[in-house]
């Protein structure tokens, strides 16, 4: 074994060893996978080796795709059989919601370019004819899909990583982690020690034992999963032709053709954690007793739904740990606060996954930044409030819900509430229906008194819907309040913070102190990483504020980039700072009842700052507004925030105030135009693209991405954001729809709502270059509606802003 490799991958399965092969691929064969036991010794080799296309989100379809693909390549590419079969695969429900997910999943895939198709019972049945069609209201149709032997392609991945010069050491647990002067890894492992650049934690049911040797707590917990494997079924023996995987999601199971019978795999309701608190150092290659009671009920639905299943016996079970991260989805990118170090690990399904997260990692690697949207699978989205109680309480939900409906807006409520502001028991008695961001409870919308505070789950328009109108109308009538506490924050200050903050995002940062500006810090190739609202509170002090959910990314790319500054410092007061919102037209008139400050539009202008008092409390007075409104922002001490919101609310009876959650805050600043960081700006797209052009200044300026940003205004696969207005149909737009031109794909929505204001659903959206949006005959495809489209030249709600400016005031 070499004792130096540019990488370091530890783990030998499915995922582990693709990204062996994709590095490889990408010209970088100095790398070394090191294995406990063997290849796919994990949870590869049990696997059912299902792979689908199906996923609500487009990086995460993407990278099932991919695997798919590859799959289907390596045997010719590397002599080594990988089984993959070509079945195809159905989904069939009962439930008019589902159907709606099935067509919002074809709309996905048709910008995507991957086929999906809506059968009807009686088409269903001509695909699957053991099948029972009654009850159901149709199926989604995904004849891409198929299975793979999960051994075979792991292997058949290790050979074309080895024959292009990586090497993989088996039987050779690593026992720790080290770092050395100078940055580079020291993997000491049984058989010697490994100095690395880069390390990768691919070790899958033991990615916590391995994080905690990297000095991480990762939010993960191995879940068991079961199937059955049946003897030979007659009616399956006399087909020529392979069935295709069928899934049940409603009822839990899956089902696909196993030689002449069938693999049945249910998902419990209530799932079995295992070894949460560390997996046994000998557990191996071993499976766990079977535990078929567990099982039975839902394999009764099964046989109920293909009949053919009863008549067979069951020659084995499988019971097998499966990783669940608090969402399901994986671990796939840089680990938080380790420079050169990553995850590739937390994923339940990892042989669907496996293929295209390999490469998506090893191009992140070489390439320097993800090559598709990285948030849905980026560690970083989990925080330190992802302790054990929550990954425990997230794992087994995500296990019970393996099949549940994603629906737009969805909270899940396990594992809450983590964090609580102090005004969460004012804005509960207020009637406030919260949602959780990055663990911070906030409140989504406002019941009225008496009604029910439920969110009634839909891909249409449902019980929130008047609700948020009504909150919209405080904000343009009146005035209201909302909590805004959870935006990440962060204190830049030192000698060397103006020289920082000057390089660290397109736009330049404000000169005079109290000013403010908005500015994206980029990646190499110009996409947006990060969305800053910057303050400039001294000669040497700013405060920044950014999306709740983006603090570790954005504490990431800070401390990366202060490394050339010897006299910064940076300091993340999230937690210590609340954030109060006042906004509408008689802001002000509730502030001056509660504060000796001159608040007139001379004294405190729009996109200043100042330190100003409220109903006694000291507060940093922003005056921005998301919402489109004459506003301020009040960060204060978040010990003070009950009394100052007491306050505000005492104050703010006069003007009949109102409170707004985050979906009225969505519509109103959809109604502006306001990109959303995360949804519309995200790594793939540059500022220009996204149509930010007032906040990007390049002239005489150096910051990350300047020229790849340029080029980009040429390239001819350039994007542009589009804010279009929408037919009015039952569904409004929410994102992942595809947007049509005669009848072609040429753009994607990131994000949607009704326009309470202007009374239109609105869509922001990316269209390609080949997109016209002047010759008209726009269109936005809704759970398989088209719904008439226009490219708005302004947003509709105050073009001019002069509500923001209020010239008057
Ligand atoms: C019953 C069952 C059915 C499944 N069916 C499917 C399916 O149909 N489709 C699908 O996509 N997924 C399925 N899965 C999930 C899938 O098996 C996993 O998601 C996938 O195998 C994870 O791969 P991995 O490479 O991340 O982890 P693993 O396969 O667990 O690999 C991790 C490797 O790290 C090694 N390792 C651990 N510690 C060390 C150390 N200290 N030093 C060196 N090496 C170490 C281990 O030996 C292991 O080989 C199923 C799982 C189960 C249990």
């Amino acid at each position: 074994m070499r004792n130096q490799a540019r990488v370091v991958v530890i783990g030998g399965g499915a995922m582990g060893c693709s990204l062996l092969y994709h590095l490889t691929r990408l010209g970088w064969t100095d790398v070394l996978l090191v294995e406990k036991s063997e290849l796919t010794a994990g949870s590869t080799w049990h696997a059912a080796g299902l792979c689908t296309h199906f996923a609500h989100n487009l990086t995460i379809m993407n990278l099932r795709a991919h695997s798919v693909r590859l799959y289907q390549s390596l045997e010719s590419e590397t002599g080594q059989p990988v089984s993959f079969h070509p079945s195809g695969a159905l989904r069939v429900t009962r439930s008019a919601d589902r159907m709606d997910e099935f067509r919002h999943v074809q709309g996905l895939g048709r910008f995507a370019g991957f086929e999906f198709h809506i059968l009807t019972p009686a088409e269903l049945k001509e695909i699957y004819p053991l099948a029972e069609t009654d009850g159901l209201l149709g199926a989604i149709y995904e004849p891409l899909d198929g299975h793979v032997d999960p051994s075979q392609a792991t292997q058949a991945m290790a050979k074309g990583a080895r024959d292009a010069g990586a090497e993989i050491s088996r039987h050779n647990p690593v026992e720790a982690i080290e770092r050395r002067p100078g940055g580079d890894w020291l993997v000491r492992t049984r058989n010697g020690d490994i100095t690395a650049a880069i390390i990768v934690n691919a070790a899958g049911t033991w990615c916590r034992e391995i994080g905690a040797m990297m000095g991480l707590d990762l939010p993960v917990v191995p879940m068991l999963h079961q199937y059955l494997v049946t003897d030979r079924v007659a009616a399956v023996a006399a087909r020529d032709k392979e069935l295709p995987i069928i899934r049940d999601p409603e009822e839990s199971w899956y089902l696909r053709q196993e030689r002449d019978g069938f693999i049945c795999g249910p998902y419990e309701r209530d799932g079995n954690p295992w070894s949460i608190d560390g997996v046994p150092a000998d557990f191996g290659m071993e499976l766990l007793p079977p535990e078929f009671e567990r099982m039975e009920a839902i394999v009764a639905a099964a046989m109920a739904r293909v009949p053919a299943l009863a008549e067979a016996g069951i020659k084995t079970i499988v019971n097998g740990p499966i990783t669940f991260t608090p969402d399901g989805n994986p671990l796939i990118g840089p680990a938080f606060g380790l420079d050169r170090a990553y995850l590739l690990t937390g994923t339940s399904m990892g042989i669907m996954e496996g293929g295209g997260a390999g490469r998506f990692l090893a191009e992140w690697i070489v390439g320097g930044e993800p090559p598709m949207d990285a948030l849905a699978v980026d560690p970083r989205r989990f925080g330190g409030y992802a302790d054990r109680d929550y990954r425990l309480a997230k794992a087994i939900e995500c296990f019970g819900k393996q099949f549940a409906i994603h629906y737009p807006l969805e909270e899940r409520p396990a594992g809450r509430p983590r964090i609580k502001t102090p005004a969460y028991d004012a804005m509960a008695d207020a009637g406030a229906v919260f949602g959780a961001v990055y663990g911070w409870e906030r409140p989504n919308w406002f019941a009225r008194p008496g009604e029910a505070r439920e969110m009634v789950l839909s891909f249409r328009r449902t019980n929130w819907f008047e609700r948020v109108g009504a909150e919209c109308a405080a904000v343009r009538d009146r005035v209201a309040l909302a909590d805004l506490s959870a935006f990440s924050k962060v204190e830049v200050r030192g000698p060397d913070a103006t020289a920082f903050l000057a390089g660290l995002g397109a736009n330049r940062p404000p000169r005079r102190i109290g000013g403010i500006a908005l500015t994206h810090a980029l990646g190499p190739g110009g996409g947006v990483l990060s969305e800053f609202t910057v303050t400039r509170t001294g000669e040497d002090r700013y405060y920044l504020v950014s999306a709740a959910a983006a603090e570790r990314w954005d504490l990431d790319l800070l401390r990366g980039r202060a490394a050339p500054f010897a006299n910064l410092t940076i300091d993340d007061v999230k937690a210590a700072r609340g954030v109060l919102a006042v906004m509408g037209p008689r802001a002000r008139d509730l502030l001056v009842a509660l504060s000796d400050d001159d608040l007139g539009n001379s004294a405190f202008p729009w996109l200043t700052a100042r330190e100003i008092t409220v109903a006694g409390v000291p507060v940093l007075a922003l005056r921005v507004s998301y919402v489109g409104e004459l506003g301020w922002e009040l960060h204060h001490p978040m010990e003070r925030q009950a009394d100052l919101l007491a306050a505000l609310m005492a104050a703010g009876r006069r003007f009949e105030a109102g409170l707004f959650g985050a979906f009225a805050m969505n519509a109103l600043r959809l109604e502006k135009g306001y990109r959303a960081w995360g949804a519309d700006l995200t790594s793939e797209r540059t500022p220009l693209e996204a149509g930010l052009d007032a906040l990007v200044k390049t002239e005489g300026r150096d910051f990350v991405g300047r020229d790849a940003l340029l080029a980009r205004v040429r390239a001819p696969d350039r994007w542009s954001m589009a804010l279009l207005a929408l037919e009015a149909r039952a569904a409004d737009p929410f994102y992942g729809h595809t947007v049509l031109q005669d009848g072609r794909p040429v753009g994607l929505v990131t994000s949607g709502a009704y326009g309470h204001r202007v009374g239109r659903p609105l869509a922001l959206a990316y269209l390609t270059a080949e997109a016209d949006p002047e010759a008209g005959d726009l269109s936005v495809l809704i759970l398989g509606e088209t719904a008439a489209a226009e490219a708005l030249d302004c947003p509709p709600y105050d073009p001019d802003d002069r509500r923001l400016r209020d010239s008057d005031g």
